[in-house]
């Protein structure tokens, strides 16, 4: 049986090229980056090409881009980083309810240490409220943090108001981007981005490695002890191999953007019209235009999801039935519930994340795979 995999949302497999970069960084040129000697050098250069390809996909320069061992880390690390930089400024935080657990975690850690945060309500199509986030924004705000993309429903919230909502009351705006590298243009400077989040294994790179990007100018104290590396703002010896996976990924995923898109596009409204034509009942979750152009995030009202799942499983068929890091949770969906979903709507709620090597006959397959198992 063929695996077909629709959950790329959750991970994308490593590119050939991408893994062809890497491995001589595992044997032959295994030196550390830090060490002087001739191997140690072209580590250090390997890091550097990753850098200029990490910066000039989003418009940056490569004195910004800081590496992470992954979205999470690079979350942790810019959110604490600036909190605690700014401590004396204020200890207001704001992000919103829909965030993913790397965001929402890192605020509820430190709301324990005396911060504040105002996790700001979403419409029914997953968009935060402007005017409920100017009205936010106190003396003691020190920083927004609100996601480009989401990663259940793929809205993408307007980057660029919220920017420019930020820079008007002189705070420091981060978006966590791990769900829009790779599937979205985005340009820090146009933008109007201070700190961005990315995670290599969501654009057919490496897991276990990320990047921060961080506006020049803008103070974040580190969160982890130890060696000078990065600047000295992340310690631990680098990751060569894989922060060279990362930057090859980002430079061929910059590069094939439109293509990749155009193609997700394409199996996306061909399932969304496949599946409404039968079932009158489903619903589209997260809003159809301002989306990540390979997400779907269906409800089949009176299905169970999970079941759903394995069902599908059975004929070959990964997907998801929320987010890949609250599965496994009895807790129903946060971004779900944010929408305003019924318990019925989040619980036969399927999300379905197109890639690369799907096909328009694969998405065929996968429509009457769920027409076999619903009826
Ligand atoms: N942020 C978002 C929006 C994500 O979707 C994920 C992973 O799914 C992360 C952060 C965490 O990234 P990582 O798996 O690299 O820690």
């Amino acid at each position: 049986m063929n695996l077909l995999y629709f959950d790329h949302a959750a991970t994308t497999p490593v590119k050939q090229e991408v893994l062809n970069e890497m491995l001589p960084y595992f044997s032959n040129n295994f030196g550390n980056a830090s060490s002087i000697y001739s191997i140690g050098r072209r580590s250090k250069k390997a890091l550097d090409t990753a850098r200029t390809r990490t910066a000039k996909a989003i418009g940056c320069n490569e004195k910004e881009v800081y590496f992470t061992s992954c979205g999470s880390e690079s979350d942790n690390l810019a959110i604490k980083g600036i909190a605690f930089a700014n401590s004396e400024k204020g200890k207001h935080i704001i992000t919103s309810k829909i965030e993913h657990p790397a965001v929402l975690n890192t605020c509820r850690t430190l709301e324990k240490s005396g911060f504040e945060v105002t996790y700001l309500n979403v419409d029914e199509n997953g968009f935060v409220d402007l005017q409920e986030l100017k009205d936010s924004i106190r003396d003691d705000t020190i920083l927004i943090t609100i996601m480009f993309a989401n990663n259940e429903i793929g809205t993408i919230q307007p980057i660029k108001e919220i920017a420019e909502i930020a820079k008007n009351a002189n705070v420091i705006f981060h978006t966590d981007c791990v769900q829009a590298v790779g599937n979205v243009k985005i340009n820090v400077e146009e933008m109007g981005i201070d700190l961005l989040s990315m995670s290599a294994h969501k654009f057919y790179g490496p897991k276990g490695v990320g990047a921060l990007y961080v506006r020049s100018g803008i103070e974040f104290d580190k969160i982890q002890d130890g060696g000078h590396q990065e600047k000295d703002k992340r310690a631990g010896t680098e990751n060569v191999a894989g922060i060279v996976g990362l930057g090859k990924a980002i430079e061929l995923a910059d590069y094939n953007l439109e293509n990749y898109n155009s193609k997700l596009l394409k199996l996306r409204n061909y399932f969304i019209r496949e599946i409404t034509t039968k079932y009158e009942n489903v619903k589209i979750n997260g809003d159809l235009k301002q989306r990540l152009p390979g997400n779907i995030n269906v409800s089949f009202p009176g299905i169970d999801g999970e079941e759903l799942l394995l069902k599908l499983d059975g004929y070959g068929i990964c997907a998801s039935a929320g987010s890949a890091c609250s599965s496994g949770s009895s807790e129903p969906s946060h971004v779900l519930t944010a929408i305003g979903l019924d318990r019925e709507h989040i619980g036969g709620s399927l999300r379905i994340t197109f890639g690369e090597h799907n096909t328009i006959d694969d998405v065929r397959y996968l429509v009457e795979t769920i027409n076999k198992i619903i009826g």
